[in-house]
């Protein structure tokens, strides 16, 4: 047996070690957090919909009509009325023939993959893709190749050299970059190739396009040219859970072959019923996007102004990149300690050497928040 505490202690020295903080409350621009009081610029939460009034309403409701939890699995009981509108509801919104919820966004991503590709058969990943879909790449048993960051000509000459089935993964909107997907280009390559295209678009459901359709309305984009959409309600949407959009045969194909589909328990229907409220809410609030573009612009240019260098990201995901973990792990250190709660990304999330603050703006911040951010980022440079 190896002994684990040593490693342990190596991924100690080499600030690498990663523990968890405890929140108390709704999650909110302000927080408390290990009994202190914060202002959150690391939440998903992108629209302030995780605690807001008519969401928790009708979650509520939902408890008071379907109870706790689902009690099974889609295939056996579990596939409640609320789960089935929900699928429905974002068919039509997202303007695919089907969708299919899943428990969570990692799960869809190592079922899609497993369902359609297998031995023989070819993934290709942008190398900065999330987690779920490398892990869902590799574990589909297909062979396994990434292509640089973005990089459309790469993915060209791969999809080239590909064998059987091919399937292109990418993430919409990158998820510790905060950049978008080059999803036209990657869209012509794939057919060009005959090649199945999915974009995860965790970041850009309900946030990109002006209806907050996500990357494709960004791009204008349509099933035509992306046959496979997933995108996750945990973060714009504010609750917990996943979908995939597709046409009505590849929505049965995941019914029939994709196990972490399968053999799981289905999410609480008043889950389910708290995201259509979530949705109703992108469709019927345009300020909230319209917020939320505001902050992040007024983000942009304070902090240009204050001299701290971004990327170009244009999303809710701004990223300071500080090159070493230790450097990034201090810094998130000191913000902490000045009341502001900024996650540091280290190895493996991202590679090495890019080390980094992760902001990430929502539409509930204040613009005296976001002044508090950038006059704190300013006096605690490392
Ligand atoms: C968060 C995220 C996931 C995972 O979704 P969960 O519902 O949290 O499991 C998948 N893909 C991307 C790009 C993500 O950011």
């Amino acid at each position: 047996m190896k002994d684990l505490q040593k490693e342990l202690n190596e991924r100690k020295a080499a600030h690498l070690y990663r523990s968890r903080r405890i929140s108390d409350g709704p999650q909110q621009p302000e927080m408390k957090i290990d009994g202190q009081s914060v202002i959150n610029f690391c939440s998903n939460d992108y629209l302030g919909l995780a605690n807001h009034k008519e969401v928790k309403q009708t979650f509520i409701e939902g408890v008071k009509t379907y109870g706790a939890g689902s009690g099974a699995a889609h295939l056996v009981n579990g596939h409640s009325k609320a789960h089935h509108a929900l699928e429905e509801e974002l068919a039509e919104f997202t303007g695919y023939p089907r969708a299919l919820l899943f428990s969570t966004g990692y799960m869809a991503n190592l079922g899609l993959a497993q369902a359609l590709v297998g031995k023989g058969d070819s993934i290709l990943e942008d190398r900065l893709n999330h987690a779920s879909l490398i892990d869902g790449g590799l574990l589909s048993g297909a062979r396994f190749q990434r292509y640089a960051h973005n990089d459309v000509e790469q993915l060209e000459q791969k999809l080239g050299n590909a064998k059987g089935e091919t399937l292109v993964l990418t993430d919409g909107v990158f998820s510790m970059d905060g950049d978008i997907a080059n999803i036209p280009s990657i869209s012509n390559a794939c057919k060009q190739h005959e090649a199945w295209l999915m974009v995860d678009d965790a970041h850009g459901f309900g946030v990109l396009g002006e209806h907050g359709q996500g990357s494709l309305e960004h791009f204008q984009l349509t099933q035509n040219d992306v046959p496979i959409y997933m995108a996750t309600l945990g973060k714009a949407l504010g609750t917990s859970g996943a979908f995939i959009a597709g046409s009505e045969a590849l929505i049965e194909t995941l019914i029939q072959k994709a196990r972490p589909y399968i053999y799981t328990t289905a999410t609480p229907p008043a889950v389910a019923e708290a995201t259509r409220a979530s949705l109703r809410l992108i469709q019927t609030r345009p300020e909230l996007r319209e917020q939320l573009n505001d902050n992040i612009q007024y983000f942009r240019n304070s902090a240009e102004q204050a001299g701290i260098d971004l990327t170009d990201s244009q999303t809710a995901i701004q990223p300071v990149i500080l090159g070493e973990e230790e450097r990034a792990l201090k810094f998130s250190q000191r913000l902490f300690e000045n009341g502001l709660l900024v996650t540091a990304i280290r190895p493996p999330t991202i590679p090495k050497g890019t080390a980094r603050l992760r902001i990430t703006l929502s539409a509930a911040h204040t613009k005296s928040q976001i002044n508090k951010l950038i006059k704190t980022l300013v006096s605690s440079t490392i």
